[in-house]
């Protein structure tokens, strides 16, 4: 299974991630964007990735 990270010092909070797919990402206070869970029945988290403007999500 795909091990998704936010790498907080990268993530400049955006909020395109949380908003292509809300079941995993989600901008908290701090301005990140948190990943809540690792699996989302319905998006392909690696194209989320690709489209993250400062690559700060990773699938591995
Ligand atoms: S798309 Fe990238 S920069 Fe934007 S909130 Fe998500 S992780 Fe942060």
């Amino acid at each position: 299974m795909a091990k998704v990270s936010v790498d907080a010092s990268t993530c400049v909070g955006c909020g395109l991630c949380e908003q292509s797919c809300p079941e995993v990402f989600e901008v908290q206070g701090d301005g990140v964007a948190h990943v809540k869970s690792q699996v989302c029945s319905s998006c392909n988290l690696q194209e989320v990735a690709d489209a993250c403007p400062t690559n700060a999500i990773k699938v591995a």
